[in-house]
């Protein structure tokens, strides 16, 4: 987990970080987070000589804003964890805004990162899996039911390889980092190899690191032109652990993208800019978008 006392103007003051303790069950995982919290609210207090006033949290799976609810996560085994009233509760009636983490960190992205100052972006966090959130107007759109964004479900290989979400040649079981590290794990030889390795071997010329890389970018940019095909994004910003590999992505996914196009604008492609403390911004600008909403109607 990482936490953050975020100022009024978005900036980073104060960052910790530490275990969920998830082995121990989804009742500590909570316990954990309103812990952490109120620890962290205290800091502020002696650090700053003011308190907190407001917080917010980004969670991963589906999540419910409205109702404050953590709704379900399979790597904690939560089921409708009333989290927003747990945290407000524990921090002495402090509002709370709930958020989904891809979403708030696409949130953070967006307005104080990589997209500062588009009306519209995409940001797409290329992990263990693929996310995306999308940006409208200062903020992030979560659909009907929750899943608005979930790019790395889109079938870019119909009939490819299967998927944790029950469909087959989804974009994230070709392209996303664990995706590229099963791949050249298997074309090296190497069990250890990952998704950094195999960008490395790409640099240095290496031919079936060459094959791999280009099959992950192909695939990433048949889902990518999907997306923007129905979104029109000015920016679209791509995170998570493949980014890191630099212009070794980017040059040859813009172009990949920009050849898929006919009548479509291409955004730009940039790199995410916050790194892992996306969601930490995010979820203090939550906050913060939470005390000027109800400062507004109250
Ligand atoms: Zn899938």
């Amino acid at each position: 987990m990482k936490a953050a006392l975020v100022g009024a103007d978005g900036a980073l003051l104060y960052e910790a970080r530490r275990a969920t303790g998830r082995e121990r069950g989804p009742d500590a995982v909570v316990e954990s987070i309103l812990g952490f919290a109120a620890e962290l609210h205290a800091h502020g207090r002696e650090r700053y000589g003011t308190a907190a006033v407001a917080a917010g949290v980004a969670v991963p799976g589906i999540v419910d804003p409205d109702r404050g609810l953590a709704v379900y996560a399979a790597n904690l085994g939560w089921r409708d964890v009333p989290l927003r009233a747990l945290l407000g509760e524990r921090l002495g009636g402090l509002p709370v805004a709930l958020g989904h983490d891809v979403r708030t960190g696409g949130l953070a992205e967006g307005r104080v990162g990589a997209g500062k100052g588009a009306d519209r972006f995409l940001f797409v966090p290329l992990g263990t899996g693929i996310a995306g959130a999308i940006g409208i107007g200062g903020a992030i759109e979560a659909g009907a039911h929750g899943y608005a964004g979930e790019i790395g479900h889109i079938v870019v290989r119909p009939g490819g390889p299967a998927c944790g979400c029950g469909q087959r040649g989804c974009l994230e079981t070709l392209a996303s980092a664990a995706a590229v590290s099963r791949a050249w794990a298997a074309a090296s030889g190497d069990p250890e190899a990952d998704a950094a390795d195999c960008a490395k071997a790409v640099e240095s010329g290496d031919e079936r690191a060459v094959r791999v890389w280009r099959d992950a970018v192909d695939a990433l940019a048949d889902g990518l032109v999907t997306a923007l095909t129905l979104l029109d994004p000015r920016t679209l910003i791509i995170g998570g652990g493949l980014a890191e590999a630099g212009e070794t992505l980017f040059t040859p996914l813009r172009a990949a993208v920009e050849e898929r196009v006919t009548f479509q604008k291409l955004p730009a492609i940039v790199p995410a800019a916050l790194g892992d403390t996306a969601g930490c911004l995010g979820a203090g600008l939550l906050a913060w978008d939470l005390l000027a909403s109800s400062e507004v109607s109250a």
